[in-house]
């Protein structure tokens, strides 16, 4: 028998490849403005021809390619940026891999024409599905043209794939974004079938946000954007947030690492505790943040297509993170009465966990060798310098070290009092908080946090154990899928159907929902499914537990008594008994703060 394995002729090799690197039309424009970008150009033209199937051209003013340089370019892993795997810890360019030109010229065909500055006479290369059709000298301006024409010509199943041409086109204009506010220095011009869309001339970040988003909003994005800036030993943030009153249900939301445009879906989380109560359901905030950090702390691996980035210290990050976005937004100021934050610049320990609001006590001094849990119940503070525990409270800047320690000890005592009052100073503040009166001062429950934490523990459980109820509905709901989410819906569908709902299939994109989980009361679960697709199109890891935890977040969320309802206080003294039954009954599943504690120390300071 003759040998079976060879291997694969380069172009089939680069096709390959290019299904990994080039996936659309804004694929090919990110690569060809991050080489621009990386040769050092100072002005990039990008023409755009419909939706980038027929033409994307990037033009830049930049180094220009040798003769036998715009030739290797093509090849695939040539790269002039890196020469040794050491190299990957001190890049500073966007590109490395060598791959993109290999990928964008099997899939399509590409014209270069590029110029070095001190070379005369300039080359121009013609190539299609990998293959040279021709290479001559030419007459150009120093630079380089690429034009990308008719993208998967010889790939029909991939440009059958191309969404419509305005989902293409909101696609290449998101990748002009992501790289345009990280170079406000650099001028761009856009233009999509002729049309000058944008013309960025140099400016500075804000600048740049402004001339990029002012333009669909007619709202004045100058007087929006707060500043944001702190600089810690682990990492630099600095850029904007919005102003909660120009949030939006669509908003601009950027986070940028070291450069390059990234997708982080925890740290979204820390900006959005920030803005807690200052926003209105289904608004979303603008911001606009840039982490400079140390590479070596974060996955330098990049892949082209990847915007996930793992960090090495990301709940110290998720703190400081918070802080600063709360610190521009000058919360002490606009904050509601219920934010007890008193401190002045935030200040951290690398190792603090502790991420919510909370009550900051003035500097105490303990007695080292007393032991709290001699006897129960009889903590005390050495109050025998009491006068000086309130002097200099203004100037507070550092949290005291031992807080957290009393934090828990109070926190202990308060669930004593509550037990042994059986609730009896139990009230609730403007139908929203459950307020918990006890010796040890006053203990505030979100209702609708501490429901969601209540029933999500409760579904994740019945999950485990195959328990979940389903409740059959009179007139079936049918829910189309996109083609991408149909992909996503199929890989949720068997979970979905462990937790209660029941769906047949009507076409093939089209299913009817029969049942739903019985603890759901609501009448359409279309916007609960794409809620659920959403979430897990973005999650970092798709494995079963995080969709049990999707899942089972969505349902909790639906299912929990909107804040804003009325309690009875047979109903409040369930909420605070379930809650207590809770093994974390101080966040809530999507990690926002469900209990606060006012000290009697602090009611008796303020008189
Ligand atoms: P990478 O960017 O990872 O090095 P590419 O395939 O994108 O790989 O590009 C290959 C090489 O071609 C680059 O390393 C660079 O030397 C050269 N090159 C690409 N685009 C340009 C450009 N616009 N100007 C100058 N050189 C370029
Ligand atoms: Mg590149």
């Amino acid at each position: 028998m003759s040998d079976i394995i060879h291997l694969l002729p380069d172009s089939v090799a680069n096709q390959i490849a290019a299904g990994e690197v080039i996936q659309r039309p804004a694929s090919v424009l990110k690569e060809l403005v991050e080489n621009a970008i990386d040769a050092g150009a100072t002005a990039i033209k990008i023409l755009i021809r419909n939706a980038g199937k027929d033409l994307i051209q990037v033009s830049d003013n930049g180094c220009g390619m040798s003769e036998t340089d715009a030739r290797m370019a093509f090849e695939r892993h040539s790269t002039s940026k890196i020469n040794e795997a050491n190299d990957l810890f001190s890049l500073r360019t966007l590109g490395f891999r060598g791959e993109a030109l290999a990928s964008i010229a099997a899939v399509a065909q590409v014209e270069l024409r590029t110029r070095r500055s001190n070379d005369e006479i300039g080359t121009m290369i013609e190539i299609a599905a990998s293959r040279v059709f021709r290479q001559e000298s030419v007459q150009c301006a120093a630079g380089t043209v690429f034009q990308v024409k008719n993208l998967f010509f010889n790939v029909p199943a991939r440009r059958r794939f191309l969404k419509s041409d305005n989902v293409e086109r909101n696609h290449l204009l998101q990748e002009f974004y992501r790289i345009a506010l990280v170079y406000p220095q650099i001028e761009f011009e856009y233009y999509d079938n002729e049309t000058l869309v944008y013309q960025l001339v140099s400016t500075n970040i804000k600048g740049r946000i402004e001339a990029i988003f002012a333009k669909s909003q007619k709202k004045k994005w100058e007087q929006q954007l707060l500043t944001v800036e702190t600089n810690s030993t682990l990492v630099n943030i600095r850029g904007f947030a919005g102003k909660p009153e120009f949030a939006q249900r669509a908003a601009n939301q950027y986070f940028f690492v070291n450069g390059r445009f990234m997708r982080h879906p925890y740290f979204h989380r820390a900006v959005m505790m920030a803005y807690e109560r200052l926003l209105q359901p289904n608004d979303n905030p603008n911001y606009f943040i840039y982490f400079e950090i140390a590479p070596e702390t974060i996955d330098i691996n990049i892949h082209p297509t990847k915007t996930e980035i793992k960090f090495e210290n990301e709940t110290a990050i998720f703190s400081i993170l918070t802080a600063a976005i709360k610190e521009a937004l000058g919360k002490f100021h606009v904050a509601p009465p219920l934010d007890f934050d008193t401190e002045g610049a935030p200040q951290f320990s690398v190792n603090s966990q502790r991420n919510l609001t909370e009550i900051r006590p003035p500097q105490v001094q303990f007695n080292p060798t007393y032991n709290p849990f001699s006897t129960k119940n009889s903590y005390k503070r050495d109050f025998d310098n009491w006068e000086k525990l309130y002097s200099g409270f203004e100037n507070e800047q550092k949290r005291d070290e031992n807080s957290d320690f009393s934090d828990k000890i109070f926190e202990e005592n308060i669930l004593q009092d509550i037990k042994n009052q059986q609730f009896k100073n139990l009230f609730q503040l403007k139908n929203r908080f459950i307020i918990v009166g006890s010796e040890s001062g006053l203990f505030i429950i979100d209702q609708h946090r501490a429901l969601v934490r209540i029933l999500f523990d409760k579904i994740m459980s019945q999950m485990i154990e195959n328990q979940i109820h389903s409740q059959q509905v009179m007139f079936p709901e049918e829910i189309s899928f996109s083609v991408a989410d149909l992909l996503i819906f199929d890989d949720c569908r068997q979970e979905l159907e462990k937790s209660g709902f029941i769906f047949s299939k009507i076409n093939d994109n089209t299913f009817a929902v029969n049942a739903i989980p019985a603890i759901l009361n609501i009448s359409s679960v279309e916007h609960l499914l794409e809620k659920i697709i959403d979430e897990q199109k973005n999650a970092p890891q798709k494995t079963a537990e995080n969709l049990h935890e999707t899942i089972a977040l969505s349902l909790a969320t639906s299912a929990a008594i909107k804040a804003g309802k009325m309690l009875t206080e047979e109903e409040m003294t369930d909420i605070v008994e379930r809650l207590f039954n809770c093994q974390n009954r101080t966040y809530s599943p999507d990690g926002k703060p469900i209990t606060n504690i006012i000290y009697f120390n602090e009611i008796e300071k303020r008189f």
